[in-house]
């Protein structure tokens, strides 16, 4: 693949290197187009490969997001969009500090930890108690008031792998409101059992939260090996107590700006709608962000640069790479504040890995069946299905449910996402190229069939 640089004019930047824009060679139709897409996709395996490799992790709020989205602003601009812009929003930033864990007795012995996003600090010297075990969130819950005064609550989960990831849904509250619930029963820290579904000796962080008025502890997740470990000493133990030290130096950096890169294929219309393609350009800081969500960048904007390929599409297709989604949704709610008056005539995310398309579903069905029904048709030659759901859309796209607008679901195979997703082994080796040339394809067929679509197309 020719390669050319790209010197940019702020000498202070870093230079990227980018592939040229490639994609099918002028395909005759949308069809031609999205098939090409699938065995000859460059561009979204370019953009992945290239922000893992010339940025890597891109936590939101930080410098390192603010390489993350310069990089992507000349990756849209060297490859032909138009209107490329990063726009700016305020956010509350937290970082990570020294983060061990111990079992101090009657089992001594170092475990792997991580803090969650939003973790209060233990102080240098750590906090060291007895951990109390709850197999479950409504076990915690189930705990008296005040009863874990001074004590580490320790929450489990048993997460199984899913195509759909369903089982994020039913394991994740752990990690989301864990934490919080401990904090309110007096807990001095917390620690869960990763919310993930691999045997390596990685915590998986994200972020956690606290309610109202209830004081934010130190919250941290066990690896899964080392989570077993604690679940087996407590099997021995019997009676008497372990005791854990815990040390997490997170900071509070205050507010920082972050901002979304946007970037538009201009149609023939520009007065129709959009339709709206969303992924996040943050990631959590312990992998390079490649399976979460560098690679859903790339399938977005090379679906929109496959669809024009075969020629101006009516309508505008938009880009929307969201700033900070991982701490609190910040960039896809600053876009919707900022663009609510604009009309969106159809959203869709890619933020759940880089793996084939299974499924296809809209929020339509009901409304528009004729466009529901091309599509299904139109998708079914790259082995998708359609469900009988209802889209709903992901975290990047608040601007679309806020206008009650038009959603798609591209469901992706989610069977080994949560092996990888927010630990150090969301490295871009995990990216499959044979099923995400298959997953662009799909996109490249469903954007511009939507871009190209002259009436309205409604939402549920
Ligand atoms: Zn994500
Ligand atoms: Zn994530």
């Amino acid at each position: 693949m020719h390669r050319l640089a790209l010197a940019l004019a702020a000498a202070s930047l870093p230079t990227f290197a980018f592939a040229q824009a490639a994609g099918p060679q002028t395909p005759a139709t949308l069809e031609a187009s999205a098939d090409a897409a699938l065995t000859d996709d460059v561009l979204a395996w370019d953009f992945v490969e290239g922000i893992t490799t010339e940025v890597g992790p891109r936590q939101a709020g930080t410098e390192a997001e603010k390489r993350g989205r310069d990089w992507a602003v000349a990756w849209l601009n060297a490859n032909g969009f138009a209107n490329v812009a990063d726009e700016p929003f305020e956010m509350d930033t937290w970082v990570r500090g020294t983060e061990t864990a111990e079992i101090v007795s009657p089992y001594p012995q170092p475990f792997h930890v991580a803090a969650l996003g939003t973790s209060a600090s233990t102080g240098n010297r750590g906090i060291t108690a007895e951990v109390v075990e709850f197999d479950s969130v409504a076990a915690l819950q189930a705990a008296p008031e005040g009863s874990l005064k001074g004590k580490i609550a320790y929450i489990s989960n048993n997460m199984t792998p899913t195509q759909d990831g369903s089982q994020y849904g039913f394991a994740g509250p752990a990690r989301w409101v864990g934490a919080g619930i401990a904090a309110s029963k007096g807990a001095v820290a917390s620690v869960i059992k990763s919310v993930g579904t691999d045997y390596h000796r990685n915590p998986h962080v994200g972020g956690t939260s606290f309610p109202e008025g209830v004081k934010p502890i130190p919250a941290g997740a066990l690896s899964n090996p080392d989570a077993a470990n604690l679940e087996r000493m407590f099997d021995r133990a019997g009676d008497t107590p372990i005791t854990m030290k815990l040390v997490l130096t997170p900071r509070d950096l205050g507010t920082t700006t972050s901002g979304n890169v946007v970037g538009e294929i201009v149609g023939r219309d520009p007065s129709l709608p959009p339709v709206l393609v969303a992924c996040h350009i943050d990631s959590w800081d312990l992998g390079t962000g490649a399976i979460d969500d560098g690679a859903g960048c790339g399938i977005v904007a090379a679906a929109a640069k496959h669809a024009a390929a075969a020629g101006q599409p009516l309508r505008t297709i938009r880009v929307l790479m969201a700033g900070a989604e991982e701490t609190g949704l910040w960039g896809s709610e600053a876009y919707s504040k900022a663009h609510i008056d604009e009309p969106i005539a159809v959203g869709l995310e890619s933020d759940f890995g880089a793996d084939r398309i299974w499924k296809f579903e809209s929020n339509f069905a009901k409304s528009n069946p004729d466009l529901h029904k091309r599509i299904a048709a139109a998708v079914a030659r790259f082995g998708v299905s359609t469900g009988t759901g209802v889209a709903t859309g992901g975290a990047d796209i608040n601007i679309v449910r806020d206008q009650n607008g038009a959603i798609i679901d591209l469901s992706q195979d989610g069977t080994r996402y949560f092996d990888l997703h927010h630990t150090p082994d969301d490295t871009l080796d995990k990216i499959d190229p044979e099923q995400l040339r298959q997953n662009v394809a799909v996109w490249t067929q469903v954007v511009g069939l939507l871009a190209n679509e002259p009436g309205p197309i409604k939402g549920q």
